[in-house]
């Protein structure tokens, strides 16, 4: 006899029993339920138990449990794919971030048009409602079972799996090696879809034989895979990269791959981004330095960057000596720090840089704004004493929110805390976990704890925003470092006198400002709120005549730090009206006859559209005030 504890109850029994049969016993939801938790091991709802435990159930509707599901749904695309091309030789088919993929060979090479027939193929086996049944069987056996089936790939994986038993997962005739675990029935997978396809090669190795890999995606009902694939659709139309393009933005050229160059236009919504962090900075005491863009190796070898991110920085030599290229600010920032003794009374000390920074990515995975090679960070670094950490990191947590509410993003936090290798006393790692953790209490912040997560020297906030198409995007952290404080022998002079150990605080809220940049672009769709226009107003006047009223008009809004500009060209009142629209402007002012003669403008607004005839002085005031409220 032995005893299952579940959910809030216990119940024994006499002899082994399928989990599914105990599920039975339940009076929950079960549509939705794919796999369980029993001693903490994930198995499937037909595993057999016959020993006391705790016993969970995983819902689709979980993170877990999706990924359950997606698993199983690339191996019911493997499935399907099989029917269609029986010579079909399959890699790996994980589940992944937003849905699963297959890795596969075929003679006749599969392409996006033959998506649908797969899919199709798919449904079918959806609704056939198969079991999916796992079976262990001894290497040997695997060997031979794959060999026949002249699944190739499948045999070089049973090779490498430790141990004599491997396990296989068998729906129908089809049968793929897996550990598991899977969905009990086909039919349990009730929203899916296709999505594209892409090259790949065995082991992700280019001398290795190349192979399609199929991506597709599923949800636990159909109305989230739907939501999915309306943003997926909305994300491709906002694409920064496209919009970047259409607003005269930014560029890249083969000569700097990964390097952007930012245009007028664009060049003045990086400098807003800029401003707007200065002005917070300034509300808060910070004071803002920059440092060389090179600095001697030395240095680096010093922070440590040198023996640990070697890889991804740029060096560069002359009369015999090696400069690297910095990418981060923080030993900069140190240097500026030693230059004088600090007393307890300066600290908390914050020193902000907008600083340039260059690091090594691989070409192919550089991406438009969001995998760059050249960018510039909203960094600052605070140098604090024990007891003003926690009211620091409050700071920076309402500096964060505040920052990051003016765009409408909302955001979620995860804290990192002391992982297995790490620097420092369990004394310092107390005051420093602490110092982080209540001050997200002290504001009543909901956030997650990764435990173990933090970097060797010390704990962390991260910030996930959500923008407006429902992606994450981490940004804004607070990285607390014991490392280089003790490496570059920073103190500070304690009310007792003495020298003290400096902690130290890494911090952005935009992180790559560029990135950042391309994450405003989307989440706005291209059209930005007045404050973050490029260009904030253009007069259109009808014909000639009304360009000198059109030219008072333009000095008036200048003066008024509004950014404006006149269409002086000879096109049509349409054609003006409809570039103006392309480049998302937010107001047109149209000028003629009747405008000229009341001292008015005709407004059009880029949302709004027509908004009739006002008095400019009027709509100026109007104009400068919402610009200020930055709305
Ligand atoms: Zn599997
Ligand atoms: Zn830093």
């Amino acid at each position: 006899m032995f005893s299952v504890k579940l959910l809030d109850k216990s119940v024994e029994f006499e002899k082994p029993v399928k989990i599914y049969e105990i599920l039975k016993l339940l009076d929950i939801q079960k549509s939705k339920i794919v796999a369980a938790r029993f001693n903490n091991e994930l198995y499937d709802l037909s595993k057999e138990i016959d020993c006391s435990g705790e016993l969970n159930f995983i819902s689709s509707d979980s993170e877990e449990g999706l990924e359950i599901l997606r698993h199983s749904a690339s191996h019911i695309m493997a499935q399907a794919i099989l029917r269609i091309y029986p010579d079909a030789k399959f890699g790996v088919g994980p589940a992944i971030k937003d849905g699963f993929y297959y890795d596969v060979v075929t003679e006749a090479k599969i392409s996006e048009e033959d998506l649908q027939r797969i899919e199709e193929e798919m449904k079918k086996i959806v609704a056939e409602n198969l079991p999916i049944v796992r079976e262990e069987l001894s290497k040997e056996e695997a060997k031979t079972l794959f060999k026949k089936a002249g699944q190739k790939y499948k045999l070089e994986l049973i090779e490498e799996i430790e141990g004599d038993k491997v396990s296989i997962y068998k729906q129908g005739d089809f049968f793929d090696l897996c550990r598991g675990p899977h969905l009990p029935f086909t039919g349990m997978l009730k929203a899916f879809k296709l999505l594209s396809v892409s090259g790949a090669y065995w082991r992700g190795n280019e001398k290795n034989d190349s192979m399609t890999r199929v991506y597709g995606t599923a949800f636990s009902d159909k109305e989230s895979l739907n939501t999915y694939l309306n943003n997926l659709e909305e994300a491709k139309k906002r694409d920064h990269r496209k919009l970047g393009k259409e607003l005269e933005l930014f560029s890249f050229h083969d000569e700097g791959p990964g390097l952007p160059f930012w245009k007028p236009k664009g060049l003045i919504f990086k400098n807003l981004l800029i401003e707007f962090m200065r002005e917070k900075h300034r509300e808060r005491n910070y004071i803002e330095i920059e440092t060389p863009t090179m600095l001697r190796v030395e240095l680096w070898k010093q922070s440590g960057h040198y023996d640990n991110y070697r890889e991804n920085m740029f060096f560069t030599e002359k009369d015999e000596e090696v400069y690297a290229i910095k990418p981060m600010n923080c030993p900069g920032g140190i240097l500026y720090y030693k230059e004088s003794i600090h007393s307890y009374r300066e600290l908390p000390l914050k020193i902000a840089e907008f600083g340039k920074v260059h690091r090594y990515e691989r070409s192919g995975v550089l991406q438009g704004l969001f995998r760059v090679r050249g960018f510039t960070q909203d960094d600052a670094h605070i140098f604090t004493s024990p007891e003003a950490l926690q009211s620091s990191v409050i700071e920076l947590l309402q500096l964060i929110d505040e920052v990051y509410k003016t765009f409408g993003f909302e955001y979620s936090l995860e804290l990192s805390t002391r992982p297995e290798k790490s620097m420092g006393t369990d004394e310092q790692w107390e005051i420093a976990t602490s110092g982080l953790k209540n001050a997200l209490d002290e504001l009543g912040l909901n956030y997650k704890i990764n435990e173990g997560d933090g970097a060797f020297y010390g704990p962390k906030i991260d910030f996930h925003l959500k923008d407006a198409i429902g992606r994450t995007h981490q940004c804004g952290t607070i990285q607390l470092d014991m490392n280089l404080p003790e490496r570059f022998d920073l103190t500070y002079i304690g009310d007792d006198g003495k020298e003290h150990r400096v902690i130290m605080l890494h911090r952005a809220v935009l992180g790559s400002i560029e990135r950042f940049m391309g994450i405003l672009i989307e989440h706005y769709g291209g059209k930005f709120p007045l404050w973050l226009s490029p260009l904030q107003v253009v007069i259109i006047p009808v014909s000639d005549k009304f360009n000198s009223y059109a030219i008072d008009i333009n000095n008036h809004l200048r003066k008024a730090k509004i950014r404006s500009e006149i269409d002086l060209s000879n096109e049509k009142l349409g054609y003006k009206i409809r570039s103006a629209q392309m480049l998302k402007i937010p107001y047109m002012f149209v000028v003629g006859e009747k405008e000229a003669s009341t001292n008015s403008v005709s407004i059009r607004h880029r949302d709004r559209g027509e908004e009739g005839l006002h008095k400019w002085e009027e709509i100026l005031k109007k104009i400068v005030e919402e610009n200020q409220k930055r709305l």
